[in-house]
């Protein structure tokens, strides 16, 4: 177990288990908790993803948890930004995670198309807001 911390002074524990990680994923986020895979433990991509899925749950206060199992576009919304926000934004990524989103996630009531523009206008609004802040 190791500990990260996310806004410098809230501690967000790491657990290398496959105990509570869904069959066919990495990791997962519940909280202030993480677990990842063993084989996972040195990819750091995964665990910025689970930790910015914390970042979330922290900013809405836990509400964020609740919305990504009551509804399909937040938990679209909730993962597209964890994915571009550690792979970036061009066409072949924002292809690939709507895909991976619309295929992975457990989304029944949404095509893919909708995942799409889902995915799509959040990579434009982080793009927008990097232009921003230099
Ligand atoms: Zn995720």
């Amino acid at each position: 177990m190791t500990v990260k911390f996310i806004f410098r002074v809230i501690p967000i524990f790491v657990f290398y288990t496959d105990f509570l990680v869904w069959k066919g994923k990495a990791g997962a986020s519940y909280g202030v908790f993480i677990v990842i895979r063993p084989q996972y433990r040195d990819d750091i991509k995964l665990l910025e993803h689970e930790l910015i899925h914390c970042r979330v749950y922290i900013k809405t206060l836990s509400i964020s948890g609740w919305l990504y199992m009551l509804s399909e576009k937040w938990r679209v919304r909730y993962e597209a930004e964890a994915y571009l926000k550690t792979l970036g934004t061009n066409n072949a990524v924002k292809k690939y995670v709507a895909r991976k989103i619309h295929e992975g996630y457990n989304i029944k009531k949404l095509s893919y198309e909708d995942v799409e523009k889902i995915v799509y206008d959040y990579a434009n609004k982080i793009e927008t807001k990097k232009e921003v802040s230099f």
